[in-house]
């Protein structure tokens, strides 16, 4: 790994840093990690005292901003009480209110909440869900998915294999995983039929239909409208597939609305949620079954129950951490921020438009994204940035924005004047 930059650092990190292995990175020549001593609000405080303002939220999580008081108390809290105990043959307060409250705020009947400790984890569990739910049917055959292409639903096994493997970051592990029928997003009608072409000779060895709905995140944040997944909806009834709607990074009010399903107006049989399910704080993710879903595991016979069982699931900690982020999302008016966030995501990333080597911009909720044709040089556009006090981090062609639900509008237009900075000098 390239050395850190010149400026000091301190002792951890010189001392650790040679044992660590970082994510998605070439160790011999990644730019180091940036020491980081603090967060608050929208801001992450380096170990030489320099602040960057967060353009990605850690990943899409801090929803609430880092340290929002009112998770540290509630966490903090259950931390003198109790911060684990396992959740098999033993409950407690924190998961039994969580799970009520997200099957309260979750459309249709989806109230059945199995957590679990990341976005991957939950995804492999709606897997194993849906295969052993026509299993109990008697319909054992009935095990592939159907995905699309441009989807990213986590890196382990059963995810990858529902991901678009085309996208570069999983291709090389394509003959290890389960196969799995891969589709056009199906956008136009032209689209929707084909893949109603392939459901018609394949259903009886499908299993379900999983997507990310409205917005295609990791896969390049690609944007699409309510009513492609209405009419996944009726093929997935009209087939008798489960359809996966995979929240993880829609979930929580990215996209504008509590949860994406609830724009389109469509109740999924199973869904998925962890990223901004804490407010960022706490790895916690949960995947949800409708009571349909659920009654295929109702039964005397032992070999019909769902047989997974993380060892950290419903962790303590992190569900009081999730309790009150609902709290703040009930009691402050995130969503209203998002909607001002979107409005001047709109008008600041607005003068990328027309630039040269820029393919496309688009907003929706509190997504902002410049499509560039190409990014020859990566790691020289992330220090750009860097050097203007901001964190961005590009993802292949795509520069875009995910702050937190919180960040105050002077912090939004630094990072939207960052953008439309680095955009400029890009196409020169
Ligand atoms: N599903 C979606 C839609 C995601 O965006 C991600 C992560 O980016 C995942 C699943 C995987 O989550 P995790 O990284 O917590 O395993």
């Amino acid at each position: 790994m390239a050395q850190a930059s010149g400026r000091e650092t301190p002792d951890w990190y010189g001392q650790g840093i040679g044992h660590v292995w970082l994510p998605y990175a070439q160790m011999k020549t990644s730019p180091p990690p940036l020491p980081v001593v603090r967060t608050m609000g929208s801001r992450i405080v380096l170990a030489d005292g320099r602040e960057l303002i967060d353009g990605i939220a850690s990943w899409w999580t801090a929803c609430h901003g880092y340290n929002h008081p009112h998770i540290r108390e509630a966490v903090e809290r259950q931390l003198a009480l109790m911060p684990h105990v396992m959740f098999g043959g033993l409950a407690h307060e924190q998961a039994l209110r969580l799970a009520q409250r997200l099957a309260a705020m979750l459309p249709g009947n989806l109230s059945r909440v199995f957590f679990c400790d990341s976005g991957s984890v939950a995804v492999e569990v709606a897997l194993k869900m849906a295969v052993q739910y026509w299993i109990n049917r008697g319909l054992p055959k009935r095990r592939k998915f159907i995905s699309f292409k441009g989807a990213y639903h986590g890196d382990t096994m059963g995810a990858m294999s529902v991901s678009d493997l085309g996208a570069g970051m999983h291709a090389r592990f394509a003959d290890l995983l389960p196969e799995q029928l891969r589709a056009e997003f199906p956008a136009t009608q032209e689209q929707m039929e084909a893949m109603e072409s392939l459901l018609a000779s394949r259903s009886d060895d499908l299993a379900g239909i999983i997507v990310e709905p409205l917005v295609q995140g990791a896969g390049g944040m690609i944007f699409h409208d309510t009513e492609v997944l209405r009419r996944l909806r009726m093929l997935a009834d009209r087939y008798e597939l489960l359809l996966i709607f995979d929240e993880i990074f829609t979930g929580f009010g990215r996209t504008g609305t509590m949860f994406a399903c609830e724009a389109a107006e469509v109740s999924p049989d199973i869904l998925t949620l962890s990223k901004a399910l804490t407010g960022g704080t706490l790895p916690l993710a949960a995947t949800i079954a409708s009571t349909k879903v659920f009654d295929g595991f109702w039964s005397d016979d032992p070999h019909k129950a769902l047989m997974h069982g993380p060892t950290f699931m419903a962790n303590a900690l992190a569900c009081a951490a999730a309790n009150a982020s609902l709290d703040l999302f009930e009691r402050e008016p995130r969503l209203e921020q998002v909607a001002g966030i979107s409005a001047q995501l709109e008008e600041g990333l607005a003068r990328c438009r027309g630039m040269s080597g820029v393919k496309d911009v688009r907003v929706k909720g509190a997504i902002g994204v410049v499509e560039l044709d190409r990014i020859d040089d990566l790691s020289a556009l992330r220090q750009r940035f860097l050097e203007m006090g901001v964190f961005i981090r590009p993802i292949e062609d795509i520069i875009y924005l995910t702050p937190a639900f919180t960040i105050p509008p002077d912090e939004l237009d630094v990072l939207t004047k960052a953008v439309v900075s680095v955009v400029g000098a890009n196409g020169r």
